[in-house]
């Protein structure tokens, strides 16, 4: 059975904390608001408070834990390595036990574990895109035609697809003797807003003679409903994924997301002895891709005369795990990229779950920030390897009037690609 921590589980790690500091410089949450309970010992030490008894399940206290993007930038920076990204989620789920889920927590629990339901909701949001939705100029993305719960009228969004990306394509795909096989588990993102992430997924894998596997009965990751609070969804989540993908044998569990990474490959391991081996057999596309060689095929094309100025956004939850170097080592070596370091381009972008839905002009704040950086480094694009960035960076580059494109690293791999 899986089963997250429970809050008074984290004594030993909320202990840990001395309470020096060395986090504040990191926390995109405190960046923006220089609030001590935005901070990591902030909330920790609330935290350690209400496991004593010490403070109440008060409005303000609600607020400080809802404050917090779940990012881990402050356990990369932290001397004693303190979880509080961990210890602010299993304090979510302690709230949501004691005083129930939100009302928006009840919605995200509800939609992530019924799949049709999620399935009815984006082809009907895709069949009445034109309707709900109008497109911003240079096709840079969407907004709301009319006001909504959740949504903030000026928040730019992708399209919904009609057609989810997993009912487009066989559940099997036959690559060549002797190359491994992957499992690619999709994420929501891909499946319903990013579909040509997707298909661009496959042109890779199969250039390199990859058998694919896309299981059709695979769910959401979970992440969404961690940032909820909403404990029994995760566990659910995760073990509707155990028992699916678990139906085929497979080298490796392959995402382009870094979100579904950091939920199949960090978190399910933490719910259970029968998660163990994801922690190795879930790998982020670039890393497979580095390991297949394909860097050095791509370092072998002649550059094209006509290149793009690229730069890189660092999703949290790849960057917290040391995962930085193999996305740039692909996007550097495609033929039609001048690749650009942006300043700070470890920074969060501000997406952070549901803390873009209830602190948007917070996370617009932290978004401009990266924004200034994508302006300043002379990109015309912003590549990235999480669909959740890819929003977020368009949404804070079009509320900066600016011009650039966020979109995957794989997009530009594909055109690279025969
Ligand atoms: S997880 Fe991110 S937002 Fe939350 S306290 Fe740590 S650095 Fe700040
Ligand atoms: S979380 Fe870590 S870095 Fe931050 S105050 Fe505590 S011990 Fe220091």
């Amino acid at each position: 059975m899986a089963k997250l921590k429970k809050l008074e589980e984290f004594r030993e790690e909320i202990d840990q904390c001395v309470k020096c500091g060395a986090c504040r410089a990191h926390c995109p949450a405190f960046g923006a608001v220089k609030h001590e309970g935005r901070v990591a010992r902030g909330k920790i030490a609330l935290a350690d408070a209400l496991l004593d008894g010490e403070v109440e399940m008060e409005d303000r206290f609600l607020l400080d834990m809802s404050q917090c993007l779940l990012c881990g930038s402050c356990y990369a920076q932290c001397p004693n390595k303190v979880p509080t990204e961990e210890i602010v989620a299993a304090t979510r789920r302690e709230i949501a036990a004691q005083k129930g889920l939100s009302t928006f927590g009840k919605g995200v629990a509800t939609v992530l574990k019924n799949q049709g339901l999620m399935d009815l909701l984006a082809k009907s949001g895709g069949r009445l895109s034109s309707l709900l939705f109008k497109k911003l100029p240079d096709n840079s993305g969407l907004r709301l035609r009319f006001p909504a719960p959740f949504i903030s009228a000026d928040r730019t969004l992708p399209n919904i697809t009609a057609k989810p990306f997993r009912d487009r394509h066989p559940e099997f795909i036959k690559g060549e003797a002797g190359q491994p096989t992957v499992l690619f588990f999709t994420g929501c993102g891909i499946n319903y807003m990013y579909p040509q992430v997707g298909e661009a997924m496959l042109k890779a894998l199969t250039f390199l003679g990859v058998t694919i596997i896309i299981p059709k009965g695979q769910a959401c990751c979970g992440l969404p409903a961690v940032s909820a609070g909403a404990g029994e969804a995760v566990e659910g989540l995760a073990e509707q994924n155990l028992a699916e993908l678990g139906k085929h044998c497979c080298d490796y569990i392959v995402t382009a997301c870094a979100s579904c990474n950091a939920g199949l490959g960090k978190i399910y391991p933490e719910l259970g002895e029968e998660f163990a081996d994801y922690r190795t057999k879930v790998k982020d596309i670039f890393v497979f891709l580095v390991e297949m060689g394909l860097a050095e095929k791509l370092n072998a094309l002649p550059k094209a005369a006509q290149r793009k100025k690229v730069t890189y956004h660092d999703p949290c939850h790849l960057r917290t795990r040391g995962i930085t170097k193999e996305p740039r080592q692909i996007l550097k070596a495609l033929p039609q990229v001048d690749y650009v370091e942006m300043e700070s381009a470890g920074n969060c972008c501000g997406l952070g779950g549901t803390y873009s839905v209830y602190h948007y002009d917070t996370a617009k704040q932290i978004g401009a920030k990266k924004a200034n950086f994508i302006a300043a480094s002379g990109a015309e694009l912003v590549a990235t390897d999480c669909p959740g960035c890819i929003m977020q960076l368009q949404d804070s580059i079009n509320h900066a009037a600016g011009e650039q494109r966020a979109l995957h690293i794989l997009d530009l791999l594909a055109e690279a690609l025969p």
